[in-house]
């Protein structure tokens, strides 16, 4: 059994995170009427399930949100039409926009304007994705690998490259190496944020030294699926749990460490009662893999 826990740092809430749930908290204080959220405020199940006990609501459409109310835009970044929909409505706007996902669509609006064609590396259906293709939707296309480039008719244009900003950091390698043999004179901005490539970094050494891997974080996080990949790619059994909950004991069979990480919507509270259960399976020593230091705070919007 094991006798090890490898603690990944960094792990769980990035910047963007912090400051989309600090957003959703001080609106709940501050509104006495309903408040609606568009989207998942961040991708993770215990944060959403929270704030729907405070009484958040979380809509898929606008015209789900009766005329005037108070809305807040989720970390992951809304669409043109999203917000032109809002106006038309009389909602009153907050938006939570990751500062990072904001950037994006800023050199996407910016390269549409210019006469761009647009390659979003991404996934497809994505929230962050459907908001950054919207800023120019008729200019822009989804990729997600060498052979979607590969696929790609003649786009008549230049080329101008974003991504989303929670990819594989290596996979996006490839997908970008793929763009540049199609299209030499390619602009390409790699918008993969500094919270992605951090906990992708750690993973690595959790992946290197650890017999198995946990990440906690929900199916629908992105940057939490991708930490659970890049440990498999490394020849590492890796598991993706949303809390202690799923972990299925067996799996520490023959394993002597375990690396611990956590997606960056992930509330640390969520792998305490994962480090107490391996510490009363014979757990004695827990080690930290500190592989960069994250000072990155957001300001709150006004
Ligand atoms: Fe922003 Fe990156 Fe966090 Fe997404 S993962 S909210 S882009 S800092």
């Amino acid at each position: 059994m094991p006798h090890t826990i490898l603690l990944a740092e960094p792990r769980g809430f990035c910047a963007g995170v912090v400051r989309a749930i600090d957003v959703l908290n001080q609106v709940l204080d501050a509104e006495t009427g309903p408040v609606y959220a568009f989207h998942e405020i961040v991708h993770n199940k215990y944060v959403v399930d929270g704030f729907r006990e405070r009484g958040a609501i979380f809509v898929e459409s606008i015209e789900d949100v009766p005329a005037g109310s108070r809305i807040v835009f989720s970390a992951h970044g809304v669409a043109p039409g999203v917000i032109a929909a809002a106006r038309d409505r009389g909602l009153r706007v907050i938006d939570a926009t990751c500062p990072l996902v904001t950037k994006v669509h800023l050199e996407a609006k910016k390269a549409a304007k210019d006469g761009f064609e647009i390659l979003l590396v991404g996934h497809e259906g994505h929230d962050e994705v459907e908001g950054t293709k919207g800023e120019a939707p008729d200019r822009t296309r989804v990729v997600d690998s060498r052979r979607d480039v590969q696929a790609l008719g003649e786009p008549g244009r230049p080329v101008f490259v974003v991504t989303q900003t929670t990819l594989s950091v290596d996979d996006t390698a490839d997908t970008i190496a793929a763009v540049r043999e199609r299209f030499p004179d390619a602009q390409i901005r790699n918008d993969i944020c500094y919270a992605t490539t951090n906990r992708q970094a750690a993973v690595k050494v959790l992946a290197e030294r650890a017999g198995l891997v946990i990440v906690v974080g929900s199916a629908n996080s992105s940057n939490s699926v991708r930490l659970c990949e890049v440990a498999r790619a490394m020849g590492t059994p890796a598991y993706r749990v949303d809390g202690i909950a799923e972990i299925d004991p067996g799996w520490y069979d023959g394993v002597e460490v375990v690396g611990l990480t956590a997606g960056a919507s992930v509330p640390d509270d969520l792998l305490q009662p994962i480090i107490d259960d391996l510490r009363a399976r014979g757990v004695t020593r827990i080690e930290p893999v500190v592989v960069a230091e994250e000072t990155v705070e957001f300001r709150l919007p006004e």
